[in-house]
């Protein structure tokens, strides 16, 4: 059934699913098969039921945004709302990736004269050993633990035993991460030896030279500037202006997510029930009750961890984008607009549990938890991709969406397909945009090493703007829909890929 922006999927569990989207924003039907595969998770919880007699634990609702498309097991853009029960896999494998944007008191006119010494200090700053971040231990235990404003309440750089000041660590002041809202749950942290094997398994020797990366693939940090703005109200309470330089972070937990996911889904098998058959779907819910509670306290603890450090790496990326900034274009201002999670979950008391995978808040009114947010709705960061505008937008709480929205374009064309496009499209695309990378492929002795290039060249065209869809009718599908409105364009001045 299809109304304009809406598709409603019948089932035979009667769990309402809705997709949000208009005909015109193209739809994976691989996705949409498995989101019917995900929903026989009912039968699962309905034999689960029976046997610990938590019979009322269920799946409310179901919504695909416009962004869906084939994740693992459960495709990326679901919105999952069960009572009680928990679904680790529903979170998506890198807990907390999200977006963070921040303004700056910069225009266009005067960051884009400046980018090629930009491009430099940023590929030694993000690439080079140029980010130098000293966490002492307390402060990385804290930020594990309560996120962000642990690890600022840890130590300020003044304090006996801080960080060492230098470079990054100087742009840092207490009152940054003020404004906004953390997300992560604040869960006690990890046992010492979990961290330290984590380390070891990201391939690195210190924690420090973990936090600041960017991560592969899709993850970046970008510069974009305000190309158009919607809607003047919410733009200046945001504090966005016509060609106003804005920053653009993507990332997530690195690895430290998916070691999270798999606690969880060990402590999800070994909570399991002896005479119940695993499920065929191969999802494996935590039920609520008494029996369930190790592998409950255990995996959110492992989640909470990786969804706080999230927070920070995005934090530590913005920070390093304004240390870059401040030494080419001279000091800036700015704030944090936003730091927006899609992959997780939010309990909302012992009842209600929202799983988002690849989908974003997307509050009204209501949602939003004062300052200019409650006035406005909760902002809705839309990334187009790294040759496309990216929009943000405030939040309606549509009940129908579960106020979710999407987090991106979404992808079209699957990474080994995308592989096979053509050199000369991926060399239009670097004449007209920027990209920052760890290889410098202007460089003359770079671009004489064929094989190189190549690999190079195979892993940007796996990211290349033609991979995602258009943006413009996700966006206006959104609106249609009445999930949320633009408030502002922003179109790519340079980007950063890990
Ligand atoms: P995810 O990878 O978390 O599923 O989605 C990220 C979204 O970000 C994609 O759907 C795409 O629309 C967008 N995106 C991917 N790469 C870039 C980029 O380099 N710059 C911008 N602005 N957006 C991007
Ligand atoms: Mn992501
Ligand atoms: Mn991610």
């Amino acid at each position: 059934r299809t109304d304009d922006d809406w598709l409603h999927l019948p089932n035979r569990w009667g769990i309402p699913v809705d997709i949000c989207a208009g005909t015109d924003v193209p739809i994976e039907s691989g996705a949409v098969d498995e989101i019917l595969t995900v929903l026989e998770t009912a039968d699962t919880l309905e034999r689960l039921g029976a046997v610990t007699g938590h019979t009322g634990a269920e799946i409310d609702r179901v919504v695909l945004t416009p962004d869906v498309h084939k994740g693992a097991g459960i495709p990326i853009g679901t919105v999952l709302q069960t009572r009680g029960v928990l679904i680790p896999q529903a979170v998506g494998n890198d807990v907390n990736c999200g977006m963070r944007l921040e303004t700056t008191s910069l225009t266009v006119d005067r960051v884009r004269p400046r980018l090629d010494a930009l491009e430099r200090r940023l590929r030694h700053l993000f690439f080079e050993g140029g980010r130098r971040i000293a966490l002492s231990g307390v402060q990385r235990e804290a930020l594990l633990r309560e996120g962000l404003p642990g690890l600022l309440g840890a130590g300020a750089p003044s304090a006996p035993g801080a960080p060492q000041a230098d470079g990054v660590w100087r742009a840092l002041r207490p009152g940054d991460a003020a404004p906004g809202r953390i997300h992560g749950a604040h869960c006690p942290a990890a046992t010492a030896d979990a961290f330290r094997d984590w380390i070891h398994s990201a391939g690195g020797t210190s924690y420090d030279s973990v936090i600041g990366s960017v991560g592969g693939g899709n993850h970046f940090a970008e510069l974009q500037y305000v190309s158009a703005v919607h809607d003047r109200q919410a733009a200046y309470a945001w504090g966005f202006g016509l060609g106003q330089v804005v920053l653009m972070v993507h990332s997530g937990s690195l690895s430290l997510g998916q070691r999270a996911n798999a606690v969880g889904l060990e402590r999800a098998r070994a909570a399991w029930p002896g005479g119940v058959p695993l499920p065929g779907n191969r999802i494996i819910p935590i039920m609520p009750g008494e029996r369930s509670e190790p592998a409950r306290r255990r995996y959110l603890d492992a989640f909470g961890n990786a969804a706080n450090f999230a927070v920070g790496n995005r934090f530590f990326l913005a920070l390093m984008m304004r240390a870059g900034l401040a030494a080419e274009c001279g000091e800036l201002d700015g704030e944090l607009v936003y730091d927006a999670p899609h992959n997780l979950l939010w309990r909302y008391g012992d009842e209600r549990v929202v799983h988002r995978k690849g989908a974003t808040p997307a509050g009204g009114y209501a949602e939003a938890e004062g300052g200019p947010y409650a006035m406005w709705g909760e902002p809705v960061i839309v990334p187009g991709s790294m040759g496309a505008a990216s929009y943000v937008m405030r939040g309606r709480g549509n009940p129908r969406t579960l106020a979710s929205a999407c987090h991106g374009a979404g992808r079209r064309v699957r990474r080994g397909a995308a592989v096979r496009a053509s050199d000369a499209a991926l060399d239009a695309f670097l004449r007209e945009f920027r990209v920052v990378t760890p290889l410098d492929h202007r460089d003359p002795a770079v671009a004489r090493r064929s094989d190189v290039m190549a690999a190079w060249r195979r892993d940007l065209k796996q990211e290349a703007p033609w991979v995602y869809k258009d943006i413009g009718p996700v966006v206006s599908s959104l609106s249609r829909a009445g999930v949320a409105d633009p408030v502002v364009e922003l179109r790519p001045l340079l980007t950063v890929k890990g």
